[in-house]
């Protein structure tokens, strides 16, 4: 429900803010490489998934 700005304490407005926090994504070390991967997805520094090279990385 839309409420007028100037109604809003500080308090409610910290209070409704207090849930924004952003959260830092997950990451694994690669298997193969030890770089920082995200879970579930190909490692971008040598494009290993599940002690395989699915993807070739350019430039190698
Ligand atoms: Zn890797």
């Amino acid at each position: 429900m839309a409420v007028p700005k100037s109604k809003i304490t500080r308090s409610k407005r910290g209070m409704r803010r207090a849930h924004q926090a952003l959260v830092t994504g997950a990451h694994n070390e690669c298997a193969n490489c030890g770089e920082l991967k995200r879970p579930h997805h190909v490692c971008s520094a040598c494009g290993y998934y599940d002690s395989r090279e699915v993807v070739e990385v350019e430039g190698v």
